[in-house]
């Protein structure tokens, strides 16, 4: 049987991209034959960085990593409607703990329900299981050391961001 060509997408916030976010996505890039890290604008969340922005430093950081089959871009609007415009296969998120599961369950029935699309889960790793963007913000407002959490180019763009 000929290998079939799989497409997923990574949606998310990614306000701003973590340490962890890049585990899921290095492990997803290996599954798929492409992935598109797609940026959405969540209503409810307050946002640091505009999604033009956090698509620039998640470029940047394709670039410089070198991540074959993995590309940027920000959607409006729903995600099911997006991966049905880009024929995606799959939906890949992330789990970080069971808390986690709960809400991502109930996200990927919906999405199964409403579009047929499948989501696809992949864990972090132990030392991520902890890291969030919410989290990341309110450390370095505080001024705490996240060199281990995020990318050293995202560390610069924050700080720069939180001193204005
Ligand atoms: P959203 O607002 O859609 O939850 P996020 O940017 O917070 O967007 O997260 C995008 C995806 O990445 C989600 O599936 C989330 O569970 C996952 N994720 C976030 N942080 C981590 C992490 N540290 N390890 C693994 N997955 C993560």
């Amino acid at each position: 049987m000929a290998k079939k060509y799989v497409r997923a997408i990574f949606p998310g916030s990614f306000d701003p991209i973590t340490n962890g976010h890049l585990d899921v996505i290095n492990r997803g890039m290996k599954l798929f034959d492409e992935l598109i890290i797609a940026v959405g604008r969540s209503p409810i969340k307050n946002q640091l960085f505009t999604p033009k922005e956090r698509v620039e430093m998640i470029s940047e950081l394709i670039d410089k990593q070198k991540m074959p089959g993995v590309s940027v871009e920000s959607f409006d609007g729903l995600t099911v409607e997006y991966a049905a415009g880009k024929e995606a296969d799959v939906i890949l998120r992330g789990l970080r703990s069971l808390t986690d599961v709960q809400y991502e369950f109930q996200l990927a029935m919906t999405n199964r329900a409403v579009a047929g699309i499948e989501t696809v889960f992949i864990m972090t790793s132990e030392q991520y299981g902890f890291t969030s963007s919410t989290l990341i913000r309110e450390i370095a407002s505080l001024g705490g050391d996240l060199s281990n959490l995020i990318p050293k180019s995202i560390y610069e763009r924050l700080k720069k961001r939180l001193n204005k």
